[in-house]
């Protein structure tokens, strides 16, 4: 009897070390990264140190940056703002007590011009909106500056809404004959009452009325990558609220500034808006 606890005993044994000497060769778990697009409105990686050494901390413009494993490197995962000029740019990486500088070059993009037509007020808003505009604004910048680290971020999202793509991502706008900021986002012409799924992970951070966006939702999925949803309908998912990808979030509508039913979906890097497409599987390039 005894033999045969101990032989148990030392099966036990061999089965724990072999299991602590897995989980010490393992290598540590790749994160799902953006395609790559050094434009206004892209995403860079920048190498930030080696992955055999501990990650290093990386910010530009005094936003943090998300650093991740690559193979056997850590990158930053660099959100490019479409105001950008185009360049060498500069990110500032910490290692181990010391600050050094990174650059990588951005090239010119150029998006293409839609004109559209709009209600007066949303394009020149009444002075007395003028407050409640200021406000909400600066509200929904902290939204997309505040954010928490997380191992688990994962940039392989999928569409929020299904319906044809009806405006993308950094199209200059000229409303009612005035050029305006470009397009921010990319809009999936879909029927109100449609409904919008979380394209990834993460966690409902915010949602409200707002004057151009409408009824929104912001969902953070982690490490600066913060997704925003608007002109919605109604909420499905709450504040503070755990989502997982593919799960109902809210269902789409034509709230605030919009011509029309449509999901406006912006994906946000380090507080600037990005390509949502770089973050969705690859399509072949007829598609664009
Ligand atoms: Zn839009």
């Amino acid at each position: 009897m005894k033999v045969v606890r101990f032989a148990h005993l030392r099966n036990l044994r061999r089965r724990f070390v072999g299991l602590a000497l897995v989980l010490c060769i393992a290598p540590i778990a790749q994160a799902a990264l953006p395609r790559e697009l050094r434009v206004p409105g892209g995403v860079a990686l920048v190498k930030v140190g080696d992955a055999a050494s501990p990650a290093p901390t990386a910010s530009r413009d005094g936003a943090k940056l998300w650093v991740a494993r690559r193979g056997g490197d850590w990158v930053a995962v660099v959100g490019i703002a479409l105001s950008t000029t185009p360049g060498e740019q500069q990110i500032s990486v910490e290692t181990g007590g010391a600050t050094s500088t990174q650059s990588f070059r951005v090239k010119a993009k150029s998006y293409p011009v839609q004109k559209l037509k709009l209600d007066r007020a949303m394009v020149d808003p009444p002075p007395e909106v003028m407050t409640r505009i200021e406000r909400e604004s600066s509200h929904l910048k902290l939204v997309r500056n505040t954010w928490r680290a997380d191992a688990e971020t994962s940039a392989a999202f999928i569409i929020p809404a299904n319906g044809p793509l009806s405006s993308r991502f950094g199209v200059a706008r000229v409303l009612n004959g005035q050029p305006r900021s470009p397009h921010a986002g990319l809009d999936v012409a879909v029927a109100t009452g449609s409904t919008v799924i979380a394209p990834g992970d993460g966690i409902v951070v915010d949602t409200g009325d707002y004057y151009f966006c409408g009824k929104g939702l912001f969902v953070d999925h982690g490490s600066g990558l913060i997704t925003m949803y608007c002109h919605l309908s109604e909420f499905i998912a709450k504040n503070g609220d755990r989502v997982k990808q593919g799960e109902p979030i809210a269902r789409s509508g034509g709230t605030g500034r919009a011509t029309g039913p449509h999901l406006h979906w912006s994906v946000f890097l380090n507080g600037v808006s990005v390509e949502p497409e770089l973050f969705l599987p690859a399509k072949p390039q007829t598609a664009r």
